[in-house]
């Protein structure tokens, strides 16, 4: 694991006239790292990658990625610098099969893909191979993405976005709607991903949580209320004060 710190949010304040929903959050992400948020509902969960991504300009503070500064950037641009997000609804194009949905991940503006003439390189097949295997949809590679299930449409997306090379994934609540056995192939899934690729995930489900067994943050209030593996953060009297309701 790289020690490197790839995104650094200093302080950061959201205000939405006048009500605070990030409040000085701070937040430090190494290159590598799968780290989980969670928070009760209105923490500011989805402010927080808002921000990340441009979508949201922070009132005050400071967004470094890659020690470049994000603020002032278009969505646009930072999604160029490789941040990458997937939604909580698959963003899949149903149409088509999982292997088009994946070609269409793997090229990139420099190598651009004709879906029609299938020019596509022996190094994008070689990737799109290996990312169907990752996500195991390798026996549904000419199904229509429309025809899988909730999970492997989950599953599929974010295989499309491990396709696409962002330096960083934010993953919000990928769990929502799935089986007990597709919630714990999914942590399998994001921890596996780790360590090659830097991954945040937000979700409430905390036995999810448990099993990615990464650091958690927790947010409560539009800040930082405590971090720290799942063990830690459970006995912390903050948390279970907010957050676990005992
Ligand atoms: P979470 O994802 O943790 O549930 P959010 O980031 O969605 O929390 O929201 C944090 C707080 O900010 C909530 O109280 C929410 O109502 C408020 N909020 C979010 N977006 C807006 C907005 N565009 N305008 C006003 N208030 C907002």
């Amino acid at each position: 694991m790289n020690n490197k710190v790839l995104l650094n949010l200093i302080d950061i304040t959201v205000s939405f006239e006048g009500f605070l929903a990030l409040n000085k959050l701070n937040l430090n992400l190494k290159k590598g790292e799968l780290r989980a948020v969670i928070g009760p509902n209105g923490a500011g969960k989805t402010t927080f990658l808002d921000v990340i991504t441009g979508k949201v300009k922070p009132t005050k503070g400071e967004v470094i990625f890659k020690g470049k500064s994000l603020l002032g950037r278009k969505e646009h641009k930072i999604a160029r610098l490789g941040v990458g997000r997937k939604f909580q609804s698959p963003r899949i194009f149903e149409n088509l099969t999982v292997q088009e949905n994946l070609e269409i991940s793997v090229s990139t503006p420099k190598s651009p893909l004709n879906l029609i003439n299938k020019n596509i390189k022996d190094e994008q097949l070689n990737e799109i191979e290996r990312l169907m295997k990752i996500v195991n949809l390798a026996q549904k590679v000419d199904s229509k993405a429309g025809s899988l299930s909730h999970g492997q449409k989950q599953w599929l997306e974010i295989a499309m976005l491990v396709g696409q090379k962002p330096d960083l994934m934010l993953v919000d609540e990928p769990v929502a709607g799935l089986t007990d056995e597709e919630t714990d192939l999914t942590a399998d899934l994001l921890k596996s991903l780790s360590g090659e690729n830097t991954v945040v995930v937000i979700d409430h489900d905390m036995e999810f949580i448990r099993r990615l067994d990464s650091n958690v943050s927790v947010l409560n209030q539009g800040t930082v209320l405590c971090e720290g593996t799942m063990e830690t953060i459970q006995k912390d009297q903050k948390v279970i004060d907010v957050y676990l309701g005992r």
